[in-house]
């Protein structure tokens, strides 16, 4: 292993052992990598994508032929009837609130089978009330938690399902709640049980850090909709901007009805430019995505070693690219952000502090210095600061970089608690 001049001998000890026991994991996870490498290819080759499809066209963007061919790369890929890519859908709570308002009718009810969604979108479903909220307009909502943090509550799920329960809500991965994330099939076996109580509701799946850590996507598995940010996984890193849905066709007509207007749907939006990023993200979205697997999985066995506990635990699968680790202790949080803020490409000299987000009743202490404002493929980590004093750590393009960040974050805690 190389040998770092800024990191502590035993912390280069502890971290060439823990990469070590990480190695058979490692392995696992570049197989996957692999096998969604040639799908992707598959599908570049497949539909013919050219230099001209780069072009960068403005204003209505009618027969934007590289937008089009885009689409329907993803539709390939994730296996669906249609998509929508779009820099004009600007980031995951975007694509999901659009999805959302487009699908939903006044008196229609979303059931949402993994507990509470994402914080941001509190504001977009009324949970918090806010001008512009679904619940303005007459949606209503109902909430199913998983048991113990990681099983689908079936009988409250039949209980809840009622004639106006039109959509069914799965959040793949666990964002920033102390549940487990949940693979592919295990979305497909609650959609399957669903759906066989009432058959035609519409399987929504907030798919934002799970793209491509599988072999096979929700939309494998029964899902009718899958929503994401470009600023994660499937942007690889170059995707500046942007979202995306994909799913059945007449559900993502009408999400591109919603994004532009009825009558012009999918035809126009120009590109602006982006459309090469987009393409090229693509391309190396499943191995950026390994590498932040494998950084994950690396903080999984360093931070136990270290004593503290890790979710996923080392030797746990990994269904997103979030891991937490609970540091129990405020100043160890700003400690562990600090480091990574300072092993940043970007803004390394700055000091995270906490502050209070809107939508947060406790302060959150956040570090990134990305290429991408707030990409969080790239290396990042947040924390709120309030018990049990967790950090979530994600991304990072390459694992070099993730695993020194991780070292710094150790050393700069262990040099704390010795
Ligand atoms: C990031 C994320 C979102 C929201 O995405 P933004 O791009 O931050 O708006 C929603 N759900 C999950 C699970 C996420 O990780």
């Amino acid at each position: 292993m190389y040998h770092y001049p800024d990191i502590s001998e035993k912390i280069q000890k502890t971290a060439a052992e823990a990469e070590q026991q990480c190695l058979p994991v490692f392995r696992e996870i570049e197989a996957v990598s692999e096998a969604n490498q040639y799908k992707v290819l598959r599908s570049f080759i497949d539909n013919r994508v050219s230099e001209s499809d780069f072009f960068a066209s403005s204003g209505y963007g009618y027969n934007e032929l590289g937008r089009e061919k885009l689409e329907r790369v993803y539709a390939d890929i994730f296996h669906t009837e249609d998509a929508l890519v779009r820099p004009q859908i600007s980031c995951g709570t975007h694509a999901l609130y659009l999805g959302l308002s487009s699908l939903l009718l006044p008196g229609d009810q979303i059931l949402f089978l993994t507990g509470k969604p994402y914080d941001s979108l509190e504001k977009s479903i009324g949970i918090t009330p806010a001008p512009g909220s679904l619940s303005e307009i007459g949606v209503t909502y109902a909430i199913s938690d998983l048991i113990d943090g990681e099983y689908f509550d079936l009988p409250r799920i039949r209980s809840l399902i009622n004639e106006k329960t039109r959509i069914i809500y799965i959040q793949r991965s666990k964002g920033y709640a102390s549940r487990k994330s949940l693979s592919p099939e295990a979305i497909g076996e609650v959609i399957r049980f669903a759906k066989s109580i009432k058959p035609d509701m519409i399987a929504f799946v907030d798919n934002c850090y799970g793209e491509f850590t599988s072999l096979t996507e929700p939309t494998d598995h029964g899902a009718d909709l899958c929503v994401g940010s470009l600023i994660k996984n499937p942007g690889g890193g170059l995707a500046p901007i942007g979202g995306y849905i994909v799913g059945r066709a007449d559900l993502i007509e009408r999400c591109a009805n919603r994004l532009t207007a009825p009558g012009l749907g999918k035809e126009v939006g120009g590109s602006l430019g982006v459309l090469k990023q987009f393409y090229q993200g693509l391309s190396l979205a499943p191995s950026v995505t390994a590498n932040a697997l494998k950084s994950a999985v690396f903080a999984s066995f360093l931070f136990e070693k270290l004593g503290f506990c890790a979710s996923p635990a080392f030797g746990e699968a990994h269904h997103c690219i979030v891991e937490a680790l609970t540091l129990r202790d405020p100043d160890l949080v700003r400690k562990f952000c600090g480091a990574i803020q300072g092993a940043s490409y970007v803004d390394s000299y700055v000091i995270p502090e906490g502050y209070d987000m809107p939508g947060y009743s406790d302060s959150v202490i956040m570090a990134s210095g990305a290429f991408i404002s707030g990409s969080s493929i790239e290396l990042s980590a947040d924390g709120p600061l309030r018990e049990p004093y967790t950090v979530f750590f994600q991304g990072g393009l390459t694992y070099e970089h993730g695993k020194y960040a991780l070292m710094k974050a150790a050393d700069s805690i262990c040099g704390n608690l010795s």
